[in-house]
């Protein structure tokens, strides 16, 4: 019998699945989705804390995913690198409170530049879950209606992103729609932000092949269609910020529902469920970080609450 079941292969469960793995732990991953299929292989995906508010446990859950990463490249694990980002920024404004999280950040005229690690969510899914699998852990493929249905552990880490809704009846969670445009890589090697453009929010994210080009944030929108006339817009914006993107051939287009939370991620334990969820545009950013809370938890020791 497994000691846990996490439910959810996204980036939050397979990183706790592992966590726990490592800390001695028999672990069984439930979920409805293959890791390819989930919202976390759509995203870009750079660390940033994106639609989240400041708070001391985020920012502690973001410098550990930051050194973590940071290791991770050293050891040359699939998808990840560390990338040197420009931020425009079109209002004075102070330093932001997840600098800390920053080694080389640097307030410039007009833009802050500092490197993250960013991630190609696609090979990184597949890594955690050959690694989870080798370590002797199962995934089982099905979608469950209530926490009563997983009946072969006696805790359960739910890491289920916007499902959660449902297993819980949480109210305060909300679909933040994202869509954007795979192109072919022109010679990039710098991210890009420009949060505030005048035309929509611009992001341009370089990978070893391709380039993420973004971006939307629509807040409580369901939709998970793909909009030509947004494309069209995506890719309109973020030529006018770097001009070598002009005439890129689009390869892919991207639609997911980030997992919002009024208050911030849930990461708590109640009875014998241990609540990860709520990472809105963050949950590459935060997913180190919070799969240790959750093994604190596990061994009872953990401290954060909800927002
Ligand atoms: C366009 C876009 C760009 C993004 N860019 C970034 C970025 O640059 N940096 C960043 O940090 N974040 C980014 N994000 C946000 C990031 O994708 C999410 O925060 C993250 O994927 C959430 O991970 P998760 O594991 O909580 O949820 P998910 O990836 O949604 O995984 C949930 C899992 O739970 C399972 N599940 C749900 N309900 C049930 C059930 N009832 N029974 C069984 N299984 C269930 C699902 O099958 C799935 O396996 C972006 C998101 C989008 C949409």
């Amino acid at each position: 019998m497994a000691d846990v079941i996490v439910l959810g292969a996204g980036i939050i469960g397979l990183t706790s699945a592992l966590e726990l793995q490592v800390r001695g732990a028999e672990v069984t991953i439930v979920t409805a989705d293959d890791p390819a299929d989930t919202v976390s292989a759509v995203a870009a995906a750079v660390w940033y804390p994106t639609r989240i508010d400041a708070d001391p446990r985020v920012l502690a859950w973001g410098t550990r995913t930051f050194e973590i990463f940071k290791g991770q490249t050293i050891d040359r694990t699939p998808g990840v690198t560390m990338r040197p980002t420009r931020m425009k920024i079109r209002h004075d404004e102070d330093t932001p409170w997840w600098a800390a999280a920053v080694p080389d950040f640097a307030a410039h005229p007009g833009e802050w530049h500092f490197t993250a690690p960013a991630v190609e969510m696609v090979p990184y899914l597949a890594h955690l879950r050959a690694r989870f699998e080798a370590g002797g852990g199962t995934l089982d493929r099905r979608r469950v209606a209530r926490f009563d249905d997983l009946d072969g552990a006696a805790l359960v880490v739910n890491a289920t992103g916007l499902g959660a809704a449902r297993l819980t009846g949480d109210q305060r969670l909300y679909p933040i729609r994202g869509q954007a445009v795979v192109v072919a890589n022109p010679g990039l090697t710098t991210s890009i932000r420009d949060e505030h453009h005048p035309l929509g929010p611009v992001y341009i994210h370089p990978r070893s092949r391709d380039v993420v080009l973004g971006g939307t944030f629509e807040v409580g929108d369901p939709d998970l269609t793909i909009r030509p006339e947004t494309a069209r817009a995506i890719i309109e914006r973020t030529t006018e910020v770097e001009p070598r993107l002009a005439g890129a051939r689009v390869e892919k287009h991207l639609v997911g529902l980030r997992p919002a939370r009024h208050g911030g991620p849930r990461v708590e334990r109640e009875g014998r469920i241990i609540h990860a969820y709520g990472h809105s545009g963050a949950g590459m950013t935060l997913c180190w970080g919070t799969a240790e809370e959750v093994a604190r938890f596990v061994e009872g020791q953990g401290l954060s609450r909800s927002g």
